[in-house]
């Protein structure tokens, strides 16, 4: 869904909120497609802040199929999903201002230049940058903004009870539906196909 927000950037009003449906049915990466069976509206908030700067903020709440990372088993898993932007007008545009004022306090006082030294930003932008990919001029892409944030929110393992005892590297038994009888000592290479399978979701 697509919010215009020019309101916002230029003043004309001070905040605005939106209750909207996140569009996405699945989620779609470098990974595979997984599937989202349900999820709540995203609550966003969009504020004018001074300096013409604006900030985007809200949550969200989804279900996504992921497979365990250790039977392959899929696992209906709740993200979480928690959206704070602040973007600033550059030209006809807006860019997004990293992180925060934090970074820069430090050991600023301390290197010996005195607190009336020549403080000349050390941390001036650089002017390459882009308009995030969730907008689309003034238009703010709700879609791409949720897709944004479950990429970062993305678990790194996601497993279908604590103690998955996974599949069996022999045979292929699920090991979590009982003991196969095999010997698992030896590696064997006829498994190698389902390992890369594994590796491959360990390197998310
Ligand atoms: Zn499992
Ligand atoms: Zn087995």
């Amino acid at each position: 869904m697509l919010i215009d927000i020019s309101d916002i950037v230029f003043g004309g009003r001070t905040e605005m909120t939106e209750a909207v449906p996140i569009g996405l049915t699945s989620f779609e990466s470098r990974l595979g497609s997984f599937p989202i069976t349900r999820s709540t509206p995203a609550e966003l908030r969009i504020t004018h802040l001074l300096d013409q700067r604006i900030r985007i903020s809200g949550t969200a709440e989804l279900t996504v199929t992921i497979p365990c990372s250790r039977c392959l088993a899929e696992v209906p898993t709740e993200l979480r999903l928690v959206i704070d932007r602040t973007l600033r007008t550059e030209g006809d545009f807006l860019i997004e201002e990293e992180g925060s004022a934090g970074e820069m306090t430090g050991d600023w006082d301390g290197a010996g230049a005195g607190p009336d030294a020549d403080a000349s930003d050390p941390a001036k932008e650089q002017e390459a940058e882009e308009s995030p990919d969730y907008l689309d001029g003034w238009k703010l892409d709700t879609d791409r903004l949720v897709y944004g944030e479950i990429l970062t929110g993305w678990p790194m393992k996601v497993l279908c009870r604590e103690d998955c005892r996974g599949i069996c590297r022999e045979c292929g038994a699920n090991l979590n539906e009982g003991e196969c009888g095999c010997d698992r000592n030896a590696p064997d290479p006829r498994m190698a196909a389902i390992q890369d399978i594994f590796n491959k979701f360990k390197e998310v």
